[in-house]
């Protein structure tokens, strides 16, 4: 299997959607420069994805970051309840994401103020 991951600018000056920076091409010019882009290239990638502006200064700041030990002690935490949940069970699930409809419906009943809650949001 092969990934291919690219990026592409959504206009030939590269600002069109942004939040910050006017774009400077004619809506002519976009849509033949998408154009242009899309047909084979776009074709042969399943995953398109339109990421916004990120400032600089929130990528290279100096906040605190959580430590790839700190996730992988909560993922382990997750992983240890599923664990525990799933050890009176006698199918060979191990994870939530395992789980069909039927030990859904065992394991993941929601409780009576969560019920309402759902409701009443629809
Ligand atoms: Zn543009």
């Amino acid at each position: 299997m092969n990934i291919l991951i690219d990026s592409v600018y959504p206009c030939s000056c590269g600002y069109y959607s942004d939040s910050l920076k006017p774009c400077t091409c004619t809506p002519a010019l976009v849509t033949k420069y998408q154009k242009w882009i899309s047909g084979p290239l776009l074709y042969r990638i399943d995953i398109h994805i339109e990421v916004p502006r990120v400032d600089y200064e929130k990528l290279s700041g100096d906040r605190v970051r959580e430590t790839s030990e700190s996730i992988r002690a909560r993922v382990q935490a997750a992983r240890d309840r599923q664990r525990n949940r799933f050890s009176n069970n006698e199918s060979s699930i191990v994870c939530n994401a395992d789980m069909r409809v039927g030990k859904i419906r065992q394991f993941g009943r929601l409780q009576a103020e969560g019920g309402v809650l759902s409701v009443s949001k629809h």
